[in-house]
């Protein structure tokens, strides 16, 4: 599908960087300590400017600011990584993945 020879286009991109991110909540402390919840909330603001796809980190900025990010536990952050993708899902006209689910899919397994 993804020739390994050419730079990403937005969907490679996409894809592999939603695997990161539900990657990075799925290995998030349960009980995170004020200094992980203050570098969690920097990580997104910082990645919110420096995403690679302009338009795309415009929106996500612009979500950004009517949604704050949830750093207070792993399953805080894990549905909320989750809703950040459905509304990129949503946009692209693509089904809404269920959030209940989201530790299946990227920590756990479907088993
Ligand atoms: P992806 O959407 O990449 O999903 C990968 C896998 O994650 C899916 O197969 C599924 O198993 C799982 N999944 C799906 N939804 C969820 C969810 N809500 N929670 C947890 N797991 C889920 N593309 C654009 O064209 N325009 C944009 O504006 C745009 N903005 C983006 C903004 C960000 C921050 C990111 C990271 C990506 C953005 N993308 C954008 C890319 C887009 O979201 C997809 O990654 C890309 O279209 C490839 O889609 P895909 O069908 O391969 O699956």
């Amino acid at each position: 599908l993804f020739n390994k020879q050419d730079p990403p286009d937005v969907e490679e991109l996409g894809k592999s960087t939603w695997t990161f991110l539900h990657s990075v909540a799925a290995k998030y402390p349960q009980t995170p300590n004020k200094e992980q919840q203050g570098d969690m909330k920097n990580f997104i603001n910082i990645f919110s400017k420096i995403y690679p796809c302009t338009w795309c980190a415009d929106d996500f900025k612009d979500y950004l600011e009517q949604n704050a990010p949830k750093v207070g536990s792993r399953d805080e952050l894990g549905k909320w990584f989750c809703e950040a993708h459905n509304e990129v899902n949503v946009k692209l006209g693509k089904e809404k993945f269920d959030c209940n689910l989201w530790k299946k899919r990227w920590k756990d397994g479907w088993e």
